[in-house]
């Protein structure tokens, strides 16, 4: 029931598309008889920083920030987490007192996944993440604040890699960071000992899930974790592809839920099982 003491919470990016979160928010808040409401916010550019003027008037309690304003966003925050600013994303905000700060749950979402749900120690392994965009600084920070021996950040852009590459350096000098370009294939040589693959490009994404895999099942073994950030299809190709090199995989579901945990309880104070929101996602997923 909403009134005059209900905190508002919503996600605001452009287009919102078919974003789980308002679902997954709203029925954990029915549950927990809490007093807030999470709310879609389609802003379009133009208007975004008026809508950020707006947010502050109407002293709105917390916001989730997606595509494209996550980096845009910072200019309009009062504070940013030191890992948020490390990574240049935001992707919630709180509101005390007036006071809005800016977190990147997306790390916590990751490591969470990968410890919890591949029963996967990342402290001292080397690690291999495809990709360096948006979801890639948020892996690639995961891994190396937990301690990664070494990460080889393999792109298509080689110049977006090396650009990750080095910066990451400078703030983990006692991991082994390389950047490797994914065209020459070269890079599948050094699998052997990679233990946690970490596909962070948008390849085998729902509508173009038949596609091939960036590396094939050959390349693939037992003693690997294979975790896909995409998880629409539910079993990706890269996914298939470890199955078939008898590696273990996880989709990305584990991360969205994993992040919009730590985002209710960041704004609410509450732990929510995640048990809940793997049932939720995974019927409307269907
Ligand atoms: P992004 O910033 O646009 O980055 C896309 C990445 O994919 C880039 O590294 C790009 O390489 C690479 N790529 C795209 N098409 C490719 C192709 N055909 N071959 C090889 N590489 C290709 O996107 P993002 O925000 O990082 O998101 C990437 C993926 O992560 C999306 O599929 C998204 O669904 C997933 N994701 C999942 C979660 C979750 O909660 N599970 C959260 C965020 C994102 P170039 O640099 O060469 O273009």
């Amino acid at each position: 029931m909403v009134d005059i003491n209900t905190g508002i919470l919503g996600l605001v990016g452009y287009p919102l598309g078919h974003s789980l979160s308002p679902l997954l928010h709203n029925a954990t808040i029915e549950k927990e008889k809490l007093n807030y409401i999470y709310l879609p916010f389609p802003v379009e550019e133009k208007k975004f920083a008026a809508a950020m003027e707006g947010f502050r008037a109407i002293n709105v309690r917390g916001l989730n920030i997606t595509i494209p304003y996550k980096e845009a966003v910072i200019p309009f925050l009062d504070k940013v987490d030191p890992l948020a600013a490390r990574i240049g994303a935001v992707n919630t905000i709180v509101n005390e007192e007036g006071v809005f700060t800016g977190y990147n749950t997306d790390i916590m979402g990751i490591v969470r996944m990968i410890r919890e749900d591949g029963n996967f120690s990342i402290r001292g392994k080397k690690v291999m993440l495809l990709g360096a965009g948006g979801a890639a600084r948020a892996a690639g920070i995961g891994v190396l604040e937990e301690g990664a021996a070494s990460l080889s950040v393999v792109n298509r852009s080689l110049a977006r890699a090396e650009k990750l590459a080095e910066e990451w350096k400078g703030y983990y000098p006692a991991a082994e960071i390389e950047a490797l370009p994914l065209e020459n294939r070269i890079f599948r040589e050094n699998l052997k000992e990679v233990e946690l693959i970490i596909d962070s490009t948008s390849v085998g994404m729902a509508p173009h899930a038949d596609v091939a895999p960036l590396i094939p099942a050959e390349f693939l073994h037992e003693k690997m974790l294979v975790v896909d950030l995409v998880y629409n299809p539910l079993e990706t190709c890269l996914m298939q592809a470890a199955r078939a090199g008898g590696a273990k995989s996880l989709n990305g579901l584990g991360m969205l839920i994993y992040q919009g945990i730590e985002a209710f309880r960041l704004w609410t104070g509450r732990e929510i099982e995640p048990v809940s929101w793997w049932k939720l996602t995974q019927n409307m997923l269907k």
